[in-house]
């Protein structure tokens, strides 16, 4: 209908049940993260382009072009968290975690040398991410790398392109491990992994 919003952007549906990564994340604290705060986000970002020029736009296009801009700092951050979110639930599924196997290993091992390094140095972003954040695996060019993003930042807006995330936003884990981020890093690593979806992303 001419005049209506364009409410382009969509909360996606988890890619499994809210209890299916229990007891290693909640459902309870997937009631939160997806329902609350994913979907505030999501909410947030459509009000925010509502009948600007970027109403019409994709999200990785929103976050590309309000990247850096002080004036758009609101819709890259409620953006940018659409987007790592989406991902982040890909990242994970029941049953997941432990060694890769495949083309991710190779990969892993010639970056590392062998996973046992891989995980403790994607842990160790995690843990040292001060506040709000990421921790990512990404490939710059063909090349592997570990890093961690503040707040809302993303690799989409850096030129990487993502492999795996984890959210170590206090919400993410705070109601399963409370303040013991490294419990939830450990638990991430050997219980969730998504490597299908990893390798999905090597292209
Ligand atoms: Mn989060």
């Amino acid at each position: 209908m001419k005049g209506e919003l364009n409410m382009a952007i969509q909360l996606p549906d988890l890619p499994y049940a809210k209890d299916a990564l229990a007891p290693v994340i909640s459902a309870n604290t997937l009631e939160f993260h997806y329902g609350k705060h994913h979907k505030t986000y999501v909410d947030n970002t459509n009000k925010l382009i509502a009948g600007t020029d970027l109403a019409n736009e994709s999200l990785e296009s929103i976050i590309k072009k309000t990247t850096g801009d002080a004036a758009k700092i609101g819709i890259f951050n409620n953006a940018a968290q659409v987007w790592n979110h989406s991902f982040y639930w890909q990242c994970m599924k029941a049953k997941g975690g432990g060694k890769p196997a495949g083309a991710v290993a190779d990969k892993i091992n010639k970056a590392w040398g062998s996973f046992e390094k891989f995980a403790e140095e994607f842990k160790n972003a995690g843990v040292t991410q001060f506040g709000s954040g990421w921790a990512w695996l990404v490939s710059d060019r063909g090349e592997l790398k570990i890093i961690k993003t503040a707040n809302a930042d993303t690799p989409i807006a850096h030129g990487l392109k993502p492999l795996l995330t984890v959210d170590v936003w206090e919400h993410a884990y705070y109601l399963d491990y409370q303040n013991r981020r490294p419990d939830y890093l450990a638990a991430f690593i050997e219980k969730l992994i998504n490597w299908d979806f990893v390798k999905a992303n090597l292209g």
